[in-house]
């Protein structure tokens, strides 16, 4: 591992695979809540086209990829507000149109550019200019600092749009915020993990979490710490394995994902017999939905015909015996 730190190429490497590790599970986990988990691979499609804009007319990929991923990002988000059938199919256009559009300029650009299809598809460590640093560090900053700000707006909207816009929230201006991270973290990415596997890096650590905590707090600090190991982890191991460093740190994440699956069923198996299954629940809480909620170790109760429900698996958990005084709410 250390003898990697010699390299100008894999300090930059491992720099930009921090900042990437950090940044993407950040933002998909409110993609991951709003079920739209596809975003971020249509976004990669269309940044395609802009790093080929870029290598044809001499300008650096990077710039020409962040214009037009955050162009179609803010159009699509604009198509999906007017209806649900109309968004599909302007993702699909997207998805489509950006690798076709790609493809077609790269050809042009002949073969004396220094341009690497592969690379940009795949990731490719050694390919991390020092401008590239600087403009990552610069877009991971911004992408977690405005994440962070707008945590509790995104989380509202990802819970319960209809919830969030009836308490007068501009759940426009939120959703076009999370399409532009979202934009700016596929193109920050594009070195480390590849345009065509970043959406992975921003889904699959969140999925992981999601297994092993309750609360939104929680699987956002491990999908965190997942993120980074993978990323970090892969970029190591394909410099080593001499692979490409996109498909490495998704496979490391696929592992996580496995294991955190196997590890959450033999658990499931181990407490089956221990613990009080909650008899009616048709009713799925989330915030907003009504229900009083109630902080509870790591994960969050709601307070439900007298009793304390908490999510679980696939059904509702009775957890505690309601204190005394409490309401009865149904
Ligand atoms: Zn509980
Ligand atoms: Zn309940
Ligand atoms: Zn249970």
């Amino acid at each position: 591992m250390l003898e990697l730190l010699q390299y100008d190429f894999m300090q930059r490497a491992l720099i930009a695979a921090l900042l990437v590790g950090v940044a993407a599970p950040m933002v998909g986990i409110f993609l991951v809540q709003r079920r739209l988990a596809l975003i971020g691979d249509g976004m990669g499609h269309v940044a395609l086209a802009g790093v080929a804009v870029g290598v044809v007319t001499g300008q650096q990929p990077v710039f020409t990829a962040l214009a037009l991923a955050v162009a179609a990002a803010v159009l699509i988000e604009l198509v999906r507000a007017r209806g649900r059938t109309s968004g599909d199919v302007a993702l699909a256009v997207m998805f489509y149109g950006g690798i076709a559009v790609g493809i077609v300029l790269l050809s042009r650009a002949g073969s004396e550019t220094p341009a690497n299809l592969d690379s940009f598809l795949f990731g490719a460590i050694t390919t991390t200019s020092p401008t590239d640093v600087r403009v990552f560090a610069v877009l991971a900053a911004v992408i977690l600092l405005v994440t962070w700000i707008m945590r509790p707006r995104l989380f509202a909207v990802a819970g319960d749009e209809e919830y969030a816009r009836a308490t007068g929230m501009n759940v426009l201006a939120v959703n076009l915020t999370l399409a532009i991270l979202t934009a700016v973290t596929v193109v920050v990415s594009m070195r480390v993990v590849g345009l065509l596997l970043i959406s992975a890096l921003m889904i699959v650590p969140n999925a992981a979490s999601q297994l092993l905590t309750r609360s939104f707090a929680s699987a956002l600090r491990l999908a965190v710490l997942i993120g980074v190991l993978c990323s970090v982890g892969g970029v190591v191991v394909s410099y080593h394995a001499e692979t490409p460093s996109g498909g490495t740190i998704v496979v490391l994440t696929v592992l996580v994902f496995v294991l955190a699956s196997f590890a959450t069923w033999a658990v499931a198996r181990v407490r089956a017999a221990r613990h009080a299954e909650s008899s009616h629940h048709a009713h799925e809480h989330r915030p907003g939905c009504g229900h009083r909620a109630v902080p509870h170790g790591d994960h969050v109760d709601y307070l439900h015909d007298g009793e304390r429900h908490a999510a679980h698996a696939d059904h509702w958990d009775r957890h505690d015996e309601p204190a005394p005084t409490a309401r009865r709410e149904s």
